[in-house]
């Protein structure tokens, strides 16, 4: 079995899937990469979920990613005497550290360090910006503010203050537990909310400790504002649409996730589009036109991913989700326009050996008949600058670490396999013919071509180049050792 697509599908699962027959069926439907949201669930319930996905791994022999994606810190209201108010437009309405309950003139906002840094003029949304206020006067425990569009506050509301860099750690004392709980049950992918700067990445790699590579989700405005930085220090990115649509208006979400996908793509490193890709699924197991419009878009942008959230984890048809993100990636896949669009956008600048030898087996792989470009990689770093060709031909990722599998399955174009190690030329070249043939990529008839690095196993050594036919046997006959 494998994709006859490039882009990843990401699958979140919840309730709606959570049990292996399901979990097996979304794989088999297309998902690459599983989502493991903490702010759901308990630490049993992930767990249970993960050890489910290991086994989908086992009973398939397909190596898959998980993703694990952490709340970040919630900022709130306080509780209110009646339960909730109604503000209107035009009245004045006050926030302090003060725990006595709130009324329809003033509330609790148990957190100093929003006042620290709030100035005149300042907004804050509550309740995903359905409420919005304007800041008048400030102090270091309090805002007095004017209700800029109404309606109805009540008890724990979530505050978001899209317009100041505010002085938090993108980790919560409950990111930190999450974070080690799920660095400890194996995963690939760490998923960071709240991310406004690069030190918060910086900060969630060092906590992680070499045990899984680091997604900065982009949500909020100063991590736009930062956005070069960010990606400098992350692994890979993520489009994260639902709250970018809160912090900022909507109609500038479009331009941002195509800044943020080129960007991605021209360094090398996977982005994900995410949220309300196909929201109608959760309830219809048909899609509206425009769900339909707005994955093919990722896909022309060149995501390397696209993601599902609730549709998966929480909705009546995770598969038939899955299916027509399969299906729709097929469809735009074979369009003439995509590959002109991809190609025009391909960055042409090579600045270093592996650049020139990955840009070299693309054209070769393109202008003659050759079926798959191999990649023995140990960190994966020269498969995503073969995927960063986006190449016509599929990539076949060669790797002895399960880890470096795993993870380049959120990688565009990326089929993996788990190869024994090397230390041989011809054993090199053996092993991804048979890759090559295993996966149904290429027929004994075939040619390849092979990329990797001698000696074997030392990271960044990327130095050969090797046009190989599928047939061992011209192998045995032609092959150096
Ligand atoms: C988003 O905001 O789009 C997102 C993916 O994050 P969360 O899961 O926190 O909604």
């Amino acid at each position: 079995m494998r994709r006859l697509r490039n882009v990843k599908i990401v699958a979140t699962l919840g309730p709606a899937s959570s049990t292996y027959e399901t979990i097996r069926a979304l794989f088999e439907a297309g998902a690459d990469v599983f989502r493991l949201n903490m702010s759901h669930g308990t630490h049993e319930d992930i767990r249970a979920r993960h050890e489910i996905i290991r086994k989908v791994e086992a009973d398939t022999g397909r190596p898959i990613a998980i993703l694990a994606d952490l709340q970040g810190p919630k900022l709130r209201v306080g509780t209110f005497a009646n339960d909730s108010e109604d503000l209107v437009e035009g009245a004045h309405f006050r926030l302090d550290l003060s725990e006595v309950p709130g009324d329809a003139t003033r509330v609790q906002l148990p957190h100093p360090e929003i006042f620290a840094a709030l100035e005149t003029g300042s907004s804050l949304l509550v309740n995903d910006g359905k409420i919005r206020l304007k800041v008048e006067t400030c102090g270091k425990d309090f805002a007095e503010c004017v209700v800029t569009v109404g309606g109805t506050i009540s008890n724990r509301k979530g505050v978001n203050v899209p317009d100041v860099l505010l002085p938090l750690a993108a980790l919560s004392q409950k990111d930190r537990k999450d974070l080690d709980f799920a660095c400890d049950l194996g995963i690939e992918w760490l998923a960071l909310s709240f991310v406004q700067r690069p030190e918060d990445v910086i900060e969630a790699r060092a906590l992680a400790n070499g045990r899984a590579t680091i997604i900065a989700k982009i949500e909020k405005p100063a991590a736009l504002k930062n956005y070069e930085a960010i990606l400098a220090v992350a692994d890979g990115i993520m489009v994260a649409r639902g709250d970018l649509g809160v912090e900022l208006p909507v109609t500038s979400v479009p331009p941002i996730q195509k800044r943020l996908v080129r960007l991605a793509r021209a360094a090398a490193k996977p982005v994900i589009v995410a949220t309300q890709m196909l929201e109608s699924m959760i309830e219809s197991p048909i899609p509206t036109r425009a769900e339909v419009s707005d994955v093919a878009t990722a896909i022309y942008e060149g995501a390397d991913a696209i993601m599902l959230s609730a549709e998966s984890a929480a909705g009546k048809y995770p598969i038939e989700a899955v299916t027509t993100m399969n299906n729709t990636a097929i469809s735009v896949e074979s369009d003439p326009t995509y590959r002109e669009v991809i190609e025009a956008s391909r960055r042409t600048n090579r600045i270093t050996v592996a650049d020139g030898i990955v840009a070299a087996a693309r054209e070769i792989a393109e202008a003659a008949d050759i079926k798959a470009i191999c990649c023995f990689s140990q960190t994966g770093t020269t498969v995503s600058l073969v995927a960063r060709e986006r190449p016509r031909v599929p990539i076949i990722a060669l790797t002895p670490l399960t880890s470096t599998a795993r993870r380049l399955c959120l990688t565009w174009g990326t089929t993996c396999v788990i190869s024994e190690e090397q230390d041989r030329f011809k054993g090199a070249v053996i092993a991804a013919v048979r890759a090559a043939r295993q996966t149904g990529i290429a027929t004994e008839k075939d040619q390849i071509v092979l990329t990797a690095g001698v000696p074997f196993n030392v990271q960044g050594t990327t130095n050969i180049l090797r046009v190989a036919p599928c047939d061992e046997r011209l192998i045995y006959r032609a092959e150096p050792e």
